[in-house]
């Protein structure tokens, strides 16, 4: 076993290397972001880059997001997209999909954003970027294109606003926050558009003490909230999930959470989702936690928390094939949302399980209330989908037909029970499935690529000496 950890070490020594020896590290694309002034609906995206594109290539918009498993269709709300060469600017002809021509010799790109209409068009919360008074909060990726061919490149992001305001992003997160303008930058174009931006005089960010690593609260409401209160079950949540993972693969934290007036009865909130280094909360204006909220309502907040932080180490940080790299322009068919969703919440429920009088009974009634009922009352035709077609099917409608959603994350939560237990009843409650996911998480770090699902058993029995592909398997076919 310990062979095993020591070869790939060396492969990937050997690779590095040759890989310093003969690639030139590629230039950083330049993003500057600039929104000129309070009451303005749109912001100005320049990108810039050298050397000149030297065969036509083109721009492209998201139009999926990494855990979105849907359509996002940010393509829709850029304007005025022109192409930069040397001191020549001219309209970049549109082509079909989420893309834009660039010639032969193009050095950069400026369009706008616009967010009005982003915010009124697209009706999920946890989708929208927005602008409100004294506000502007957004989300890389409906942000940032991308030249493609250039996804692999670092970014160096400046990030301009009206000169009073606070400027807050989660790639180097700062409390209080820069005045007018920030830089930062980004490892790969993932990484920058899976970020946030907030800024604003009605932000508030604090730095949550005692972590870890730096953990940030940035927060914007319209309604009343306790922050201290959200703040210290943000805390505790990173804090219970760092705790089961072992170790935290990243430099620090942002937990981003907006509570909004709606902007019509169409439009959804309660929504929360996942990022490299962050995670986002869009609630409604009267959903936020006050002195008058219960205990329930803290340990909904706190699972809730812990939930999405989970999702920064699986599946962000060791995941099945489709999630990284990832495809931007259209939504990839995953074959192991059960995996991402499933055992990620299951990570999360014993992290939690873990500050609580009695683990067992708590892991217990969690189990059944987020997974169990969800098979009970399942469709029969969705029950009788293999869980791998199960996934393929929820890839594309996840969250639009939460049918779909739903079982496939709760049949997942349910293998990830059954391969604890059995883990601990063989080892005699020496290893338990948190081997198996810190393993993971180190194997994915040295090997920087997904796993295969016929690898999964053998690196679970690699962390914990105990095969569990029998109840892998069982886990996989269809419902009785
Ligand atoms: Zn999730």
């Amino acid at each position: 076993m310990r062979l095993k950890f020591i070869i790939p070490a060396v492969i990937g020594l050997v690779v590095a290397c040759h890989a310093s020896a003969s690639a030139q590290p590629a230039a950083p694309v330049r993003y500057d972001i600039r929104y000129a002034a309070a009451g303005d609906t749109t912001v100005t995206v320049t990108m810039a880059w050298t050397p000149p594109l030297s065969a036509p290539g083109a721009l492209v918009m998201p139009r999926a997001i990494p855990m979105g498993y849907g359509e996002q269709r940010y393509d829709a709300f850029l304007r005025d997209v022109q192409a930069v060469s040397g001191e020549a600017r001219r309209p970049a002809v549109r082509e079909e999909g989420p893309r834009w021509r660039l010639d032969a010799g193009t050095t950069g790109v400026s369009y706008r954003v616009d967010l009005a209409a982003l915010e009124r068009t697209v009706k999920a919360a946890s989708d929208q970027s927005r602008v409100r008074d004294g506000y502007l909060g957004a989300l890389g990726y409906s942000l940032f294109a991308f030249v493609d061919g250039f996804e692999s490149r670092p970014a160096r992001l400046h990030i301009g606003g009206p000169a009073s305001w606070p400027v807050f992003s989660t790639l180097a997160p700062q409390a209080p926050p820069a005045v007018g303008a920030v830089d930062v930058e980004a490892p790969d174009y993932y990484a920058l558009a899976d970020s946030q931006l907030v800024m604003g005089p009605k932000a508030e960010v604090r730095r949550l003490a005692a972590a870890p690593i730096p953990v940030y609260l940035a927060s914007y409401a319209e309604g009343p909230v306790d922050l201290d209160r959200v703040g210290r079950l943000a805390l505790t949540a990173f804090q219970r999930v760092a705790d089961y993972f072992g170790t935290v693969p990243f430099a620090h934290y942002t937990l981003h959470q907006e509570l909004l007036t709606p902007l019509t009865p169409e439009h959804e909130y309660g929504m929360s989702m996942e990022h490299l280094g962050s995670s986002t909360y869009y609630l409604a204006a009267s959903a936020g936690l006050t002195a008058a909220s219960g205990a329930d309502d803290d340990a909904r907040v706190l699972y809730n928390f812990a939930h999405h932080i989970a999702h920064a180490w699986v599946p962000k940080r060791a995941y099945g094939q489709g999630y990284f790299p990832f495809q931007w322009e259209l939504a990839p068919v995953l074959d192991s949302i059960w995996f991402a969703e499933g055992f990620g919440q299951y990570a999360a429920i014993v992290a939690v399980a873990a500050g609580t009088p009695d683990p067992a009974a708590f892991r217990e009634g969690m189990l059944q209330r987020r997974f169990r009922a969800n098979v009970a009352t399942a469709p029969p035709f969705l029950k009788r989908l293999p869980l791998v077609e199960l996934s393929r099917v929820a890839s594309t409608r996840y969250a639009e037909d939460f049918r779909t959603g739903r079982l496939v994350f709760s049949r997942g939560g349910l293998m990830a029970a059954a391969i604890d237990d059995r883990i601990r009843r063989e080892t005699g409650g020496a290893k338990s499935l948190r081997d198996a996911l810190r393993f993971l998480v180190d194997w994915t770090g040295r090997e920087r690529r997904a796993f295969t699902l016929d690898e999964l058993p053998a690196l679970v029995r690699d962390a914990t000496g105990v095969d569990t592909s029998a109840v892998m398997d069982e886990w996989l076919r269809p419902l009785p």
